[in-house]
């Protein structure tokens, strides 16, 4: 049997030019739990073409969802940009990643930080109504540079407070809070800098993070996976490693270029 399945593509849908979503068919064998990632890609010239993709769909859904990047030369999102129903993708049997609370001791409040597609795991884990039976508040962070780059918005604000399944939990315990660092918008700055400030906290009316109580999971760019986990070890926060559950974990969700300079410029860090 094949390590990968190929599936077909249901929808696409742009957010902008450098950001895509869309979804595929699911094969009713591959098993996930929310917060994973997988495999996906095209073959080209008759080899597979894959990288790791977060999985944006709850585990109960019929169908995958994933959030792209459209990386200016990038080998893959060159031509998954370019995607249209009924296209196939081939998709890995397997699912893994550091981003599960069943990596995270137990606690009161879970903070998910994303920045960019980094993004995408969160909203797994959000619509799993098992978040919202281990911890009381569950506060999602996207940094964007631009307002037009925080994708989902409109779901998680309108559509996900009134889902069946997970919509008493959305109403009552999950706080969102989007933030860009380049247009003027209600929430302003990075993430980290809204920690170190305190206005995250001011706004959402939570107490400052600490270790007995918070929980965190990293997903985005290395500059923000390193500030953060710099400021999570210094304030005592004890990181995951795959092993024992701990107070923090993280995925760095893709290398930084040589030049940082050139990724500025093509628009990749928040
Ligand atoms: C665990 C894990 C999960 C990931 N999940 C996602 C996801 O859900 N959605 C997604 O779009 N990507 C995700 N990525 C990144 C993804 O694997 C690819 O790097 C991305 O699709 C670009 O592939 P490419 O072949 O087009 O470009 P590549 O040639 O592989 O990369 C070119 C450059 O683009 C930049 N880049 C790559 N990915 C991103 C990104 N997501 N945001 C900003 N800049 C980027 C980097 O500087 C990289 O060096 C994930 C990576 C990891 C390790």
């Amino acid at each position: 049997m094949s390590n990968f399945t190929k599936e077909s593509i249901l929808s696409v849908h742009h957010w902008t030019d450098n950001l895509f979503s869309f979804t595929t068919t699911r094969n009713p064998s591959f098993c996930f739990r929310s917060g994973e990632f997988t495999m996906i890609g095209r073959k080209v010239d008759e080899k597979p073409l894959l990288r790791a993709y977060s999985l944006a769909s709850a585990h109960y859904e019929d169908r995958l969802e994933f959030f792209s990047i459209k990386a200016p030369d990038g080998l893959l999102t060159s031509r998954l940009q370019h995607l249209k129903e009924g296209d196939e993708i081939i998709v890995s049997r397997k699912a893994t990643g550091a981003l599960v609370i069943d990596n995270l001791e137990d606690g009161r409040n879970l903070y998910l930080i994303g920045t960019g597609t980094g993004l995408a795991p969160f909203l797994s884990v959000i619509k799993d109504p098992e978040t919202y039976l281990r911890f009381e508040n569950v506060v999602l962070l996207h940094g964007c540079r631009r307002v037009a780059e925080l994708a989902y918005g409109e779901m998680i604000t309108e559509k996900l407070p009134s889902d069946e399944l997970v919509g008493d939990f959305v109403r009552y315990q999950l706080i969102y809070y989007p933030t860009v660092t380049r247009d003027r918008f209600r929430n302003r700055g990075r993430i980290t800098d809204l920690i170190v400030s305190g206005k995250l906290f001011t706004d959402i009316e939570l107490p400052e993070l600490e270790p007995q109580h918070d929980r965190i999971m990293i997903c985005g760019s290395p500059g923000l996976v390193r500030d953060a986990r710099e400021l999570l070890v210094a304030k005592g926060f004890v990181e995951g490693d795959h092993g024992e559950p701990a107070q923090f974990v993280f995925e760095k969700e893709f290398a930084e270029r040589k030049s940082l300079s050139s990724s500025r410029k093509r628009g990749h860090e928040p």
